[in-house]
């Protein structure tokens, strides 16, 4: 149906970059990215019409997005056809604007079309080789200048390599090296940085790329006050394979609150610095303001709550709900991942399966009924009757009763 709408518009149309990758790799991938030759905004209001979705366009940039009723989201970028002016006598050159397309992509894997026209359809468009390193399993740019481009690309890099157990080409991890020295990272005003690292962390298994940007002295960029401990030491990776196993023991729970995983790594790489540290990276990264005030309120009040926990013994349910109870579920992980006593361990996720849905069986309704004039006063009694609740001295909606009536 896609082709049909092109060869109506009329354009050249064309599945791109992740997609394609997958597609040849045999892998579900949700997010569709096309490129049209042509118009790509009249495209994506036909598409829109014919699917039934709806759209979005970003006239500026000339690119849009569909959206269906299912969820499943077309991106669409036009092409536009270039001119290289070389200089002096020699002609301009007209460059095939899908060519020019795949050549700014990140990597070769990434560089690949399939044509969606109906009487082309399913052709692959691979100018540049990329076939075959997918089938070698290489990470490849296109250009020596790449990096130097677009330094983000090197977090790409690293993810790919390691989600799908590639191997960096080695001019490829020469230029990655090269562009280290060069401290392309020095100026980071760009968002994208934040984006890639986020990604990172974001991967279903984000600990062997952590170590490769370590391998490749990333870390001096990211968190220059890590210092001491630049190399992913045994104390540090611990922390981090701690973070991995909260997260998938939340995961197991299957409830309904999602975890940002990302906001638990990120936090456990931070599991030794100060606070400051995490808001100076925000800052160089461009974090959004709202991301790190939430960020760093978390992690100061989990180090601060790992700590009691860790300090006092014998704490009753109660006395842990009140600790806990303001920290996201990203921070209670985190507690979990920084903690070394088993008995914090078994505090938090006793918190986190049993303790934090808790609630007492009356109300204030219920409250009124028996008497009780509604004010301040209502909320301390209901707290004191959780505490109790907690504790297990009253587990009845008729001993909630007795308990406030003493
Ligand atoms: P994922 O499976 O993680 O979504 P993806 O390849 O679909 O991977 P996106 O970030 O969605 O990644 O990007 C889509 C495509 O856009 C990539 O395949 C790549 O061709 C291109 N691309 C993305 N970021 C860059 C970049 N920084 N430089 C060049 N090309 C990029």
């Amino acid at each position: 149906k896609i082709g049909e709408v092109a060869d109506e518009v009329p354009v050249n149309a064309f599945a791109v970059g992740g997609f394609v990758r997958d597609l040849l790799l045999k892998k579900r991938n949700l997010d569709l990215d096309i490129v049209v030759e042509g118009n790509g905004i009249e495209f994506a209001k036909h598409l829109a019409g014919r699917l039934g979705g709806r759209y979005r366009t970003h006239e500026r940039f000339s690119t849009a997005m569909v959206l269906m009723p299912d969820g499943f989201k077309i991106d669409i970028a036009t092409a536009r056809l270039e001119y290289y002016e070389y200089p002096a006598a020699l002609p301009t050159v007209e460059l095939s604007s899908i060519k020019l397309d795949l050549y700014r992509r990140d990597f070769t894997i990434n560089a690949m079309a399939v044509q969606l026209n109906p009487q082309q359809f399913g052709t692959l468009i691979d100018f540049f080789n990329c076939q075959n390193d997918l089938k070698q399993k290489e990470i490849k740019v296109l250009h020596n200048l790449s990096f130097v481009e677009d330094p983000s690309r090197i977090f790409r890099a690293i993810r790919f390599e390691k989600r799908m157990s590639f191997t960096m080409a080695p001019h490829t991890a020469r230029l990655i090296r090269n562009a280290v020295k060069m401290q392309l990272f020095g100026k980071a005003a760009d968002t994208r940085f934040f984006s890639e690292i986020r990604l990172i962390f974001s991967e279903e298994n984000p600990i062997p790329a952590i170590q490769r940007m370590a391998d490749f002295n990333l870390f001096q960029f990211l968190w220059p006050d890590l210092k001491p401990h630049l190399k992913v030491d045994r104390r540090f990776l611990h922390i981090l394979l701690q973070a991995q196993r909260a997260i998938d023991w939340y995961r197991l729970l299957y409830l309904k609150e999602e975890c940002d995983n990302w906001i638990v790594y990120l936090l456990a790489i931070m599991g030794r610095s100060k606070a400051e540290v995490l808001e100076a990276f925000c800052k160089r990264f461009l974090v959004p303001q709202k991301i790190t005030d939430n960020l760093v309120w978390q992690k100061m009040h989990a180090d601060k709550v790992a700590n009691l926990l860790a300090r006092r013994n014998a704490l009753r349910n109660s006395e842990i709900y009140w600790l806990l109870q303001d920290l996201d579920i990203e921070g209670l992980l985190y507690v979990m991942a920084i903690a070394r006593k088993s008995t914090v361990k078994k505090a938090v996720s006793n918190y986190v399966t049993e303790m934090r849905q808790a609630a007492t069986l009356i109300s204030g309704r219920d409250l009124m009924a028996l008497g009780y004039e509604p004010g301040p006063a209502f909320k301390i009694m209901l707290n004191d009757l959780l505490d109790a609740r907690l504790d297990g001295i009253v587990t009845s909606k008729s001993e909630e009763i007795t308990f406030i009536q003493e």
